[in-house]
Formats: structure tokens, sequence, C-alpha cells
């Protein structure tokens, strides 16, 4: 299981999104209590959700610069 489609699965979990086909909550638990990298991966999408849900109570009126800051933030976290 490679761990690019693992980080998607939890980005999508974290959203409250459905998860991609073939994947399930027990399978990413399982992979993330033998996976460091994707452990502080999920604790950083975390915190960058909560800084988006901060940023979008204080520009509830213009949701297009949400998005812009949501793709930013998700590209930032995918490159490192
Ligand atoms: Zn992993």
């Amino acid at each position: 299981m490679h761990c690019a489609r693992i980080r998607t699965a939890l980005s999508a979990r974290l959203d409250g999104e459905e998860l991609p086909p073939g994947l399930t909550d027990r399978r990413l638990d399982c992979h993330l209590s033998g996976c460091a990298d994707c452990r502080h991966w999920q604790a950083r999408a975390r915190a960058l959700t909560a800084d988006i849900g901060r940023a979008a109570a204080h520009t509830e009126r213009d949701t297009a610069s949400v998005d812009a800051l949501l793709a930013g933030l998700r590209s930032r976290a995918a490159l490192d």
C-alpha cells in the first residue's frame, strides 16, 4: 500500500468525505500504526484543517479565497 494513496484517503476522512474505493477506516488505521511518516502527515493535515476552519470563519463571504487557501495548503503538505 502506497503512502500517497493512504494520505489521499486520510485527507478525505479528515474532510468527512467518503474514502476511496478499496480503503476502509480499519485499513487506514492499520497503516498508520505501522507508518510513522503517515502519522506525522495526518497530524499536520489535521492542524491545517483546523487552520482552514478558522480562516473560513473569517472569510465566510468569500469562498473562492478559502478554496485557493485550501489548495495552497494541501499542495504544500503534499510536497514535504
Ligand atoms: Zn505511510
